[in-house]
């Protein structure tokens, strides 16, 4: 890791794991998280053996997604041991510091925050780090891995410690959003990652009463469209020539299985006819 600093990347797989696959957002609350938890979920559904990596170290919600608190384990080589709830192992800054696992927003912050700048810095590479290596995941098909949103320098640090498989960008329907999400792409590229398709989250409102869908976030590139269906995600994929993935409704269900820790994908098992879950399971 020295080396790497000093501009010669040493990039190492993680142990025991065949892919790993970044969710990515260029802005917070575009509901990243909470596609990643689903997504994971859904791979995991499938009988794919499935972990998620939270990378958020300043903000971690894994531990509210997965319903998980308590403190992990170490092994024998003293590598954390993942926890694991729904089938789905986890690892998160928030299950190392007991006050970051709380949805409470101030109790968010690590202890960290009263350390001086030029040791911060050291303390979230080194915890990065040991996030990155030293997890004890077995075997795996596949990593999800919960970045932070935006362009900085947490998503370098990671792109330079491990080899990334592949990308999934999350975007809402809005300009802004979109414009963020092609700086998301631009960064992936300069990373040689391969972007493997964007999601668009909040895609619609589905009216719980009468089902009828409502889109709420309008997009010039949406007007005019014959099809109803080429929103701002699907013309922005269009134009990076990248693919589409799906859709995901704005529905207040998704908001509170995600805040009972219990995620639509699971929640909604038994429902065969929900279209909520329906829409995460085809992103896998
Ligand atoms: P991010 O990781 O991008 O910051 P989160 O996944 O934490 O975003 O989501 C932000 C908030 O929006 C959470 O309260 C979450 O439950 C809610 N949310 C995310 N996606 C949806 C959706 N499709 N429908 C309703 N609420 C959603």
């Amino acid at each position: 890791t020295f080396k790497s600093r000093r501009g010669l990347p040493q990039k190492r797989r993680i142990p025991d794991v065949a892919k790993v696959v970044a969710v990515s957002s260029a802005k917070g609350g575009v509901g990243k998280s909470t596609i990643a938890v689903n997504l994971a979920l859904a791979l995991a559904r499938r009988g794919i053996r499935t972990g998620i990596l939270d990378t958020d170290i300043f903000g971690p919600s894994i531990p509210t997604l997965l319903n998980l608190h308590s403190e992990p384990r170490l092994d024998s080589k003293n590598c954390l041991i993942p926890l694991t709830n729904y089938g789905l192992k986890s690892m998160s800054m928030g299950y190392l510091l007991p006050q970051a696992s709380s949805s409470d927003h101030e109790s968010n912050r690590p202890p960290m925050d009263t350390t001086p700048i030029s040791w911060r810095g050291l303390m979230v590479t080194k915890a990065m780090q040991q996030l990155l290596h030293s997890v004890s995941w077995g075997p795996l098909d596949i990593l999800i891995l919960d970045l932070p949103p935006g362009t900085g320098d947490v998503q370098l640090t990671i792109g330079q410690e491990i080899i990334l498989d592949g990308a999934v960008i999350v975007s809402t329907p809005q300009d802004i959003a979109l414009r963020d999400a092609v700086r998301g792409f631009g960064m992936f590229r300069k990373m040689d990652v391969p972007v493997l398709g964007m999601v668009q989250n909040m895609a619609f409102f589905a009216c719980p009463n009468c089902g009828h869908e409502t889109k709420i976030f309008s997009h010039p590139h949406t007007h005019g469209s014959e099809s109803g269906q080429d929103t701002g995600v699907v013309a922005q994929c269009k134009r990076l020539g990248i693919e589409f993935l799906g859709n995901i409704p704005l529905d207040a269900r998704v908001c509170e299985d995600a805040d009972r820790g219990m995620p639509t994908v699971v929640a909604e098992e038994g429902d065969k006819d929900s279209a909520r879950r329906k829409a995460f399971m085809n992103i896998a």
